[in-house]
């Protein structure tokens, strides 16, 4: 304890004795949890706990008592930001007027299920207590699988404001309110001015940022307040915030370059206004998704979103009729009106119409809207009868689908950004210019005035390059010794010369290794695997000669692997304008292959030769329960050349059922095969295998004496084209859970064996 010298007791008893006539506020440092557990029993109102600087490990605080509206009791630390709780430590507070503030949670994760809850246990909750300036970073469970809350709001009347919550990489939402018990609803909780920074993508359900209440209390209401927020890349799931209850209320809040939609998923009553999301154009950036009764979208402004499907900037969706509380309930009444959608892809109304979804929106209106497409494109789909939703009073540039032409007028629409930072129109000419799309006094809050201002924000993943270039010349040792210490963001320079690793290189940064002049520099490997990525690392391969020659003579050798089980950083793998030869020393000698649990952002082959591989280039299908969990967001494959690959050059698997992901994505590109994917070990008979990708494109590639493309339609109308290639035999394409024809898109291909054009 860096400040315990000066503490000649176990703690420090200050009389402050200034206002209370008959009992004094008590203000208490303590240093270990120890003291902390002796002070703790005996609060009363006004008394104020404070944590000596310094880091806390394996520290469950329990924070009780009955403070006043006038004198709430306190716990606080010493200097804001310089107390770190970590290990196993979280928080519990129960009790009345109770404030927290000023603590860090980092380095560990919370041995129970949340890290800040309201509450002691089953029965005892917090009521107008608070939480506020306080942080939770990359505070995960190693074990991603395992779930928690990182905040659970119980009891009523809490506050949760300026905090700082980023990094979550385990199962469970970042934040939740619970309703599960009677003294948990009508709660009027406020949650206020926070700053929920990154969460990675986590490749199944279970990774929402925000969620209020579940479907099984869905029908109580909540009252819950959510307001000046700041939602920075929230790309857990579909889900960014999921409303599960009624009578709330968000308004206020951005939303920037965040994937998914702010889901009105159960409860009646909301009001969903003055928002801002920002997509900027980013793969899967959303809006507001619309279902159940008596819903207010107003005033909200939505640009740049490129979303689709259920992750539109817009969705209204089909209910179930007579619904069970956990599907869809029918949308009635909602009224979505004065908002502002500029460069939103999609819209789509009566969304998820099936046999089972067949309740059409009613008695809705979609009123002074304001819909400006910079490409022409106009975004509305339809999908079921839309009759029940009056249009009315909305501009749009682009033609509208002749059903709703009656409530959308084209205009053409000259847009500029005002001070606030959202665009305008300048030119609109009709009398209902003065009511259209968002007001002029909307403010869209800055990241800045939200979480603790001590507390600097995370600058996202570190990039390829963005270190310093350390050059290497051959010798032993040479590349463990530059690997182990260079930095996240380093460039190892290799020149000339034949480098022989003796040991499994590890990889827990982000490194770029590269020949200084391209293919001069060889590389071999004497173990089992040449390069291990561990969480935090990222690596990128430029211009080198690998070749497998030394490798041991064993079957399953890998010349890149993750770790083999348990990751939970998601990373990145970029190979490119590299020679990679000779990985054939025994049979299954892969190039590529993902542990279980392990999740790569983003993939990339560009440029380079494969030459006489015993195994598969990439190895992405290590989630076999069907729980929808996969190893890859982003797999791109272009202009690379393989030859002689006795297995596959992609198994990319997601299996089951679940709808809360978006990948993983696959673009193939360009490259040229000769004899892949025929060895006798390649159990799947196929060059590709991909069983429930949700958005693959080949295009343009030379598939010669290669095993054919297999593709496994699942759920989630994946999008397939495969396009212009020239292909040894046609590719199969099945759907395993819809009926009749496969919806895939085939054409331009040729094939080898009759080198005719099939559509
Ligand atoms: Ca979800």
């Amino acid at each position: 304890m860096s400040f315990g010298k000066l503490l000649q007791s176990m703690f420090m008893l200050v009389f402050t004795g200034i206002i209370s006539l008959n009992l004094a506020a008590k203000e208490y440092l303590v240093d270990s949890p120890a003291a902390y557990k002796k002070v703790a029993k005996s609060l009363t109102a006004g008394d104020t706990v404070i944590l000596a600087n310094g880091t806390y490990q394996d520290f469950e605080i329990l924070f009780t008592g009955k403070g006043t509206k006038q004198k709430p009791i306190t716990l606080t630390a010493e200097t804001k930001g310089k107390v770190v709780l970590s290990g196993q430590s979280n928080l519990r507070l129960a009790g009345e007027y109770l404030v927290v503030s000023g603590l860090i949670f980092k380095n560990g994760y919370t041995p129970s299920s949340e890290v800040i809850a309201f509450r002691r246990n089953k029965k005892d909750f917090a009521y107008h207590s608070r939480v506020t300036e306080t942080v939770i970073e990359d505070y995960s469970n190693p074990d991603k699988r395992e779930g928690d809350y990182w905040v659970a709001l119980y009891g009523k009347h809490n506050r949760f404001d300026h905090n700082y919550l980023a990094g979550k990489r385990n199962k469970g939402v970042t934040l939740a309110v619970r309703l599960n018990d009677k003294n948990s609803q009508e709660n009027h909780h406020r949650i206020d001015h926070n700053y929920f920074g990154p969460r990675p993508i986590f490749g199944s359900n279970g990774g929402e940022t925000l969620r209020i209440g579940t479907s099984h209390h869905s029908l109580s209401n909540s009252y819950t307040l959510v307001e000046n927020n700041y939602f920075d890349q929230c790309n857990g799931e579909v889900e960014i915030v999921s409303v599960k209850s009624g009578k709330n209320q968000l308004r206020d809040n951005v939303f920037f370059e965040s994937r998914g939609t702010l889901t009105l998923r159960h409860g009646n009553g909301n009001v969903i206004e003055n928002n801002v999301f920002f997509g900027n154009g980013v793969d899967h950036t959303g809006g507001i998704r619309v279902i159940n009764k008596d819903q207010i979208i107003r005033n909200n402004y939505l640009e740049g979103l490129t979303g689709y499907r259920f992750g539109s900037g817009l969705t209204v969706m089909n209910g179930v009729p007579n619904s069970p509380i956990n599907r869809y309930h029918q949308v009635e009444n909602a009224l979505i009106a004065n908002n502002t959608l500029i460069n939103v892809d999609h819209v789509q109304l009566a969304a998820g119409s099936d046999a089972e979804r067949s309740a059409v929106p009613i008695s809705s209106r979609v009123e002074s809207n304001l819909i400006v497409n910079e490409n022409n494109k106009q975004p509305f789909t339809l999908f079921d009868d839309v009759s029940g939703i009056a249009f009315e009073n909305n501009v749009a540039n682009t033609a509208p689908l002749t059903s709703l032409a009656t409530g959308i007028e084209q205009q053409p629409v000259t847009l500029k950004r005002a001070e606030n930072g959202l665009l305008y129109p300048t030119n609109i000419s009709k009398n209902t210019s003065s009511n259209l799309g968002v007001s002029r006094d909307l403010t869209p809050i800055t990241k800045a005035q939200t979480g603790p201002n001590w507390y600097p924000k995370t600058t996202g993943e570190t990039a390829f390059g963005s270190g310093k270039t350390i050059k290497v010349t051959a010798g032993e040792d040479a590349l463990f010794t530059a690997v182990a210490n260079a930095e996240d963001g380093d460039v190892i320079e290799l020149a000339n010369g034949q480098y022989n690793a003796r040991k499994v290189i590890f990889i827990d940064k982000t490194l770029t290794i590269k020949a200084k002049h391209s293919q001069k520099a060889s590389l071999t490997f004497e173990r089992g695997t040449f390069f291990e990525i561990l969480d935090g690392g990222n690596l990128s391969l430029d211009g080198l000669v690998i070749d497998g020659s030394n490798s041991p003579d064993y079957s399953g050798n890998t010349l890149v692997r993750t770790k083999k089980w348990g990751m939970t950083e998601n990373y990145r793998l970029l190979i490119k304008n590299s020679l990679i030869k000779n990985l054939d020393i025994n049979h299954s000698f892969h190039v590529f292959e993902s542990g279980k649990g392990a999740f790569a952002n983003e993939i990339t082959l560009t440029n380079n030769d494969f030459v006489n591989i015993s195994g598969d280039i990439l190895r992405l299908d290590k989630e076999i329960e069907d729980l929808g969990v996969y190893n890859a967001e982003y797999v791109n494959v272009v202009n690379n050349r393989f030859n002689n690959v006795s297995g596959a050059l992609i198994k990319l698997y997601r299996g089951g059922s679940d709808e809360s992901t978006f990948g993983p994505h696959l673009l193939m590109t360009g490259n040229t095969t000769n004899n892949l994917g025929l060895g006798k070990r390649n159990s799947t008979n196929a060059s590709l295998f991909l069983h429930g990708v949700q958005v693959t494109r080949v295009d343009n590639n030379s598939l010669n004496n290669s095993a054919p493309i297999v593709v496994e339609h699942t759920v989630g109308e994946p999008i397939t084209e495969i396009i212009k290639n020239q292909l040894s035999t046609a590719p199969s394409v099945v759907e395993l859970r819809v009926e009749g024809e496969h919806t895939a898109i085939l054409k331009d291909n040729s094939f080898q064996s009759n080198k005719t054009s099939v559509k």
